[in-house]
Order: structure tokens, then sequence, then C-alpha cells
């Protein structure tokens, strides 16, 4: 059974979210462990019946790829937590056998015909696919693409400086996902400022999560789009954008980029494409008063 995302057609693209996985029984007081006790249970009316498991007291998550067509490339936004990688300490990504690539031709796209991989950042669960296991060799998946990585998070996370120990989430990820990609040529850096990219898209830096974090910004014909990467991890941080997770590592500009990721998408009207909403993973945010509100499309 294919459980192929659906088609979205805006700023003259085609944005489709092809699926890895769900986390399902996240419980709440694990990802946002700064939540006072019964906080997160009094949003739950304001949450989807998508957001949370049968019990309503844990969250789903969802971990996936979002495929972009334009009129001249085939865009991959972050590549999941990959098949086979070796992380022993996180069972919900060790050793996996998931038929990712299979779902990805689904939507009609082979391996090959990638042009550019994005990571928002380079946590292990954003930068799995970028590479596979060959005569156990770690190779780019996907051959005839560049792969464009935020320069901060590669300058973090490649030297001693980096908390680089057994309890974050990137342990281990650059040797087996982003230095194998850098050391076939495939590799492109963009700086801490963003900037355009290609014919319609922009890098708007929202560090916080990571040292480097970079959300993508689609926009044509007056209409736009915001990939926000792991700005948000769930709706609940539409609602509390206070609340940052256990994955987030610099905290105050965590919860700066937040809001103006949040901020913008309103004020634009832009589609959010979230990299960890369940459901659609895809909708909008608006305005009420001073706080702001989800809706999946
Ligand atoms: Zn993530």
């Amino acid at each position: 059974m294919s459980d192929l995302g659906k088609e979205y057609h805006l700023a003259g693209a085609m944005v489709r979210k092809v699926q890895e996985q769900y986390l399902h029984n996240v419980p709440p007081s694990f990802l946002y462990p700064n939540a006072k006790s019964g906080e997160i249970k009094a949003l739950e009316p304001k949450l989807a019946a998508v957001d949370m498991g049968e019990d309503r007291d844990t969250l789903v998550v969802s971990i996936h790829t979002w495929l972009v067509r334009t009129p001249d490339h085939v865009i991959l936004i972050d590549t999941g937590s990959g098949n086979d990688k070796e992380r022993p300490r996180n069972p919900s990504f060790h050793h996996q056998a998931i038929p990712f690539l299979d779902k990805l031709r689904d939507a009609g796209v082979a391996p090959e015909d990638v042009d550019f991989v994005i990571n928002t950042h380079l946590h292990v669960d954003h930068s799995g696919w970028n590479t596979v296991l060959r005569d156990g060799k770690w190779v780019p998946t996907f051959k005839n693409a560049r792969y464009i990585f935020p320069r901060a998070e590669q300058e973090y996370y490649s030297s001693a400086a980096s908390h680089n120990d057994v309890n974050i989430p990137s342990f281990g990820v650059y040797e087996d996902s982003v230095w194998p990609i850098i050391e076939a040529g495939h590799a492109d850096f963009i700086d801490s400022t963003g900037g355009p990219f290609l014919d319609r898209f922009t890098f708007l830096p929202t560090p916080g999560h990571s040292i480097g974090h970079m959300s993508v910004l689609l926009e044509s014909d007056n209409e736009a789009a915001i990939f926000g990467g792991d700005v948000m991890h769930h709706p609940i941080q539409v609602e509390r954008p206070d609340l940052n997770t256990v994955f987030c590592e610099f905290l105050d500009q965590a919860t700066l980029s937040r809001r103006r990721v949040l901020e913008l998408a309103a004020d634009n009207r832009a589609m959010y494409f979230s990299t960890h909403f369940p459901g659609s993973s895809a909708g909008y945010v608006t305005r009420d008063g001073e706080k702001f509100r989800w809706s999946y499309a």
C-alpha cells in the first residue's frame, strides 16, 4: 500500500511528503521537558485527532522528506533517518530497513533523478538518506545531486567544539551521513546569512534548534511556503512558541527563531511544511490576538 502524501501545487512548484516513519507514543514530558505538569494536557482541546495517540496522552511525530518539483529541478528537503545506520543509543533509528526509496519511486522519483538535497540541519533524522551502505562503505544515495548543507552546521559537527557526545541527536551522523558526501565532492554550503537559492527559494537563517539551522522559503507568483525544519516539532509549539524540545541545543535562539517563522508564515499566508507534525504535516498558521493557531491543509 502506498502512503504517499497529498500533492500541493503552489509558487510554481509541486510539493509532496514522502513518509519515512511515524514515532508513536511519544510522552509530552519527554519531548517538552520544561513544560510544567498539566500544561500540555491543557492544550489537548486545541490539537487535532492526528496529533496524539488514541489514549490522548502521548504524541505522534512524523519523520519524512519533502519532495519539491519545480519546472527545472527535483529537490528533496531533509532526508529522514536512513537505513543500516549505527545508532545504538537511539533505538528508533538503529539498523533500520525502511523501503523509503521505494516510496520515493512511488512518487515518480528515482534516486538518480534528484538534482538537489537540502538538509535544514545535520541532526540524525534529517540527513539519514543522504547516504546508503554499499559494500561496507557509505556512499551518496542521490548520485546526480548536489547536497546543500548549512556551513555553520558542517563546521560545528566536524569540530571538537561541537558537543559531539553520545547524548546529542547528531552523534555519529557527521561520519556516516555528511562526511561521505563532502568526500565524494557532492556538497555545497550555505553561509549563515542565508540568501537566495535557485529560481524561487531563499534560505532563512533560523538558528537555535541547532547552531546553523536553516529554514527554506519557496516563493513565486505571489504564493509562498516555508519549510521550517525543526523550528517546531509538534503543533503544540504553535500554541506555545516558548516551549523548546529536548532536542533543541541553543534554547533562547530557538525560541526567537520559532516566533520569527510563525510571524512570517501567518503574515504572508505562507503554507507551512513541517518536518515533524503528524497527519499531512502541512497547513497554515494564523494569528489570534497575541497567539497563533494551526490548521492542517
Ligand atoms: Zn528533527
